[in-house]
């Protein structure tokens, strides 16, 4: 059994394991629930040839939708989301120091294998009405993976608990490579399904092809996902510091709301608490963080005393924060709750890959002892091809 093979290969990465690690029980009643022929579907589907759209493309395409169209946009879709879905199956079989046997990572795993079976278990799409049916089943895949995100973290915490505290952070690359190409992966479906779903709202609102907003107004979502962010930093510490956003309201240009609202959202997080936290046992009236809106570029800025040297080559990866781990407060592991003020260590590498996801970027310039500038570069929606990890 070919996924098999990949988990007992792993054993290779294990050499210098900090940890016990070995295959549970658990792990392996689970995987027999699989039956061979479709883990070896998986195999044969995770090697070909993964296919970019690039992003003009999805504007100018969901702009003149026929049901030709959409028909052809179905058939592509129904070949290469399982390509996709079968990639990502393949590596959380493999992962290092054991992390691909940890209860909630198993989970992930098995939404992905049941999601390849679907889709492949659809017949081919010759009609309209086989169109209709498949973007209800896609939009069941994608509603399946809600949770993964908090799910992954969950097991990345599961793992971080196990770790010698002493490891070096460089030890765990492999681990931080696989996150960021299984996240850019999983935005990358997302997005083609949630296009493709969109493309069926019988009322779509003014300038929206699906999940773009045709004139988004990057100042308008800066001051939501603000407040958004603001409000869970009251929950968490009874004060929060203001939030001034400055910019053309009126400027706007074509990008994914959403996306956007979730990089400001982590950046303002982590501004308002590296404030709230330097600044709440002093006199001092804590000093509001600051937005620029320019064009293509938003500059998150804040005086919270910045990030400390040591640190800094880590804020990328998903093991590194400074926060206290949520799991510690939690007494029931089962459940993950992202929308927490900090400790999973997401926040910076996920906003980086949605920016990079449409060929922008982050970047953070800390000033040790003053404060911390996230620079975020927005690129139109250009030319450029979706990233396929
Ligand atoms: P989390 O917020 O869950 O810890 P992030 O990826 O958002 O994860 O940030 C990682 C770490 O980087 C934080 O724990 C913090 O130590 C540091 N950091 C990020 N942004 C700032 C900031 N604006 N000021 C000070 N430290 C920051
Ligand atoms: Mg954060």
């Amino acid at each position: 059994m070919a996924i098999c093979e990949c988990v007992a290969h792993k054993s290779q990465y294990n050499q210098p394991n900090p940890i016990q690690s070995h295959q549970s029980m658990a792990a392996k009643k689970l995987y027999e629930s699989f039956s061979k022929s479709l883990l070896d579907e998986v195999q044969r589907w995770g090697s070909m040839k993964q296919t970019g759209v690039s992003l003009r493309y999805m504007l100018e395409f969901g702009s003149r939708f026929t049901d030709r169209n959409l028909i052809l946009a179905a058939q592509f879709l129904h070949k290469e989301l399982p390509i996709r879905i079968a990639r990502r199956a393949i590596e959380l079989q493999s992962l290092p120091y054991g992390l691909s046997e940890k209860p909630a990572i198993l989970k992930v795993r098995d939404w992905y294998l049941d999601s390849f079976r679907d889709l492949r278990s659809f017949p081919d799409i010759k009609d309209k009405n086989d169109e209709q049916e498949f973007t209800k089943m896609i939009n069941l895949v994608k509603v399946r993976h809600n949770n993964v995100v908090p799910t992954m973290a969950l097991g990345v915490q599961q793992l971080k608990k196990d770790l010698d505290p002493k490891i070096d952070y460089k030890d765990l690359d492999d681990i931080h490579q696989f996150l960021d190409r299984f996240y850019m992966s999983r935005i990358g479906i997302r997005m083609l399904i949630g296009q493709h779903v969109a493309m069926h709202e019988p009322n779509p609102p003014p300038d929206r092809i699906g999940y773009i907003h045709t004139k988004m107004s990057p100042v308008e979502v800066a001051r939501n996902a603000s407040e958004d962010a603001r409000s869970v930093c009251l929950r968490e510490y009874g004060s929060a510091p203001d939030v001034h956003v400055y910019g053309d309201p009126n400027f706007t240009f074509p990008y994914v709301p959403n996306h956007l609202h979730l990089m400001v959202f982590e950046l303002v997080k982590n501004s308002l608490r590296a404030v709230e936290e330097r600044f709440m046992d002093s006199d001092k009236i804590a000093p509001p963080i600051r937005i620029i809106v320019a064009d293509g570029l938003e500059d998150v800025s804040d005086e919270g005393g910045g990030i400390p040297r040591s640190g800094l080559p880590r804020i990328f990866t998903y093991l590194y924060s400074t926060a206290k781990n949520p799991l510690d407060e939690r007494a029931d592991l089962g459940t993950a709750d992202i929308a927490t003020m900090a400790g999973y260590g997401f926040g910076l590498p996920i906003s980086r890959l949605y920016a990079r996801y449409f060929g922008g970027d982050l970047q953070i310039i800390s000033m040790e002892g003053y404060g911390t500038d996230a620079y975020l570069h927005l690129s139109r929606l250009g030319d450029s091809q979706e990233p396929l990890p």
